[in-house]
């Protein structure tokens, strides 16, 4: 089972290590046979391949049994043109990851503003308001004149059925209730066409509860009333935003994990960005890439039908929250004093 770890920019080289560090040990117990490598995405890749990402490591993920992607530093990156293309990006449409899974659970005797939140937004991940996504050729975003610059947005039939189709599976699994979050009274055809879809497949999945909600409403009922919420689902930009939201309501941006998932591959992916401000300093919380990989293992586990890697992603899930419990082992972000690179050694301990 081979593992590649694509480290990024910013601090993604230090919470893949403490990554790695926990993952090697798990290995080590439940003796799981992963095989580790790695392999530079960003400004590493830039510098070695004069481009962020290369067309061979796209294949070479499409090949790999889980990879794990640390933040990459997008905002810094030179135009396309000179090699500066979103790693990120590319995996997800070249991949085609369409369903971006992002829980967010509240842990009890952490500072949250919402103790009961327990819910998982599903992220479009493809198309939506992203300029990079909605062109065959070309980008999305143009500027006709110096004083008007328009942006385009794509939502299509099939995009919409299948994440949606994806939520209500996993809604199925979890508390049977599915909320669709959409902007349908003011951009009727195109979240129409969204909301449609997801009411389709919502229906054909069976036994859920299922509600709408416009995404405007959404960011203060998930304020209101956050555990009303199980798993949510809606396109891209709102996804984007209200799993920041919902996550800075359970606990902290830092405290989220991610996971892109198609039906060939997944990736897990930190849900923060790369964060220069604190790069290089040992400082950076690790655990949403952590709770990232306990998304991942479950996944490659249920897919593989391999209980072992269940198990392990249980497993790793208790040692994190247990770690995170303790008020002597977390890092600054969290009032603590440990590095980055002691609480991945405390996650291995609770192990
Ligand atoms: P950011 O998430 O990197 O940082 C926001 C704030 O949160 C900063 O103060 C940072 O220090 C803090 N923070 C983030 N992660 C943390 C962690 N694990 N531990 C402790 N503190 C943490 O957002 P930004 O500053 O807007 O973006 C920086 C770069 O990251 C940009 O280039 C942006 O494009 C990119 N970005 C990448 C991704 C991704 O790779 N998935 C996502 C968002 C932003």
């Amino acid at each position: 089972m081979k593992v590649l770890f694509l480290p990024g920019d910013g601090i993604g080289p230090e919470i893949t290590v403490a990554t790695r560090t926990v993952l090697e040990q798990i290995d080590h117990n439940l003796s799981l046979g992963l095989h580790f490598t790695e392999e530079g995405v960003g400004f590493s890749s830039l510098e070695k391949h004069g481009v962020t990402i290369t067309p061979d490591l796209i294949e070479r993920v499409r090949n790999t049994d889980m990879t794990i992607l640390g933040p990459v530093d997008t905002a810094h990156y030179p135009p396309a043109e000179q090699g500066g293309i979103n790693p990120s990006a590319a995996l997800r449409i070249k991949l085609d990851l369409y369903a971006n899974v992002r829980p967010s659970r509240a842990i009890s005797g952490l500072l949250t503003l919402t103790p009961s939140m327990d819910l998982v937004i599903v992220r479009e991940n493809t198309e939506g308001f992203y300029a990079d996504r909605t062109m065959f050729a070309g980008t999305g975003e143009v500027m006709p004149t110096e004083d008007l610059a328009l942006a385009m947005r794509k939502v299509t039939r099939g995009g919409s059925y299948r994440v949606a189709a994806f939520a209500a599976g996993l809604a199925a699994k979890r508390r049977k209730h599915l909320t669709i979050v959409h902007k349908a009274n003011v951009l009727k055809l195109s979240d129409g066409l969204f909301l449609a879809e997801a009411e389709k497949a919502a229906a054909l999945q069976g036994g859920l509860e299922v509600r709408d909600e416009h995404v405007d409403a959404m960011a203060s009922l998930l304020i209101r009333t956050p555990d009303a919420f199980d798993v949510i689902v809606t396109t891209n930009m709102f996804g984007d935003i209200l799993s920041n939201e919902a996550a800075e309501l359970a606990g902290g941006l830092g405290l989220s994990g991610s996971l892109n998932v198609g039906d060939q591959n997944a990736i897990a992916q930190a849900s923060h960005g790369s964060a220069p401000d604190i790069a290089g300093q040992d400082i950076a919380n690790p655990v949403s890439l952590l709770l990232s990989s306990v998304l991942l293992l479950d996944w490659k586990g249920t897919q593989t039908g391999r209980s072992d890697l269940q198990n392990a992603a249980i497993k790793l899930d208790a040692a994190i929250i247990k770690t995170l419990k303790n008020p002597e082992t977390r890092t600054r972000d969290l009032s603590g004093n440990l590095s980055c690179s002691d609480f991945g050694k405390a996650v291995t301990d609770n192990l």
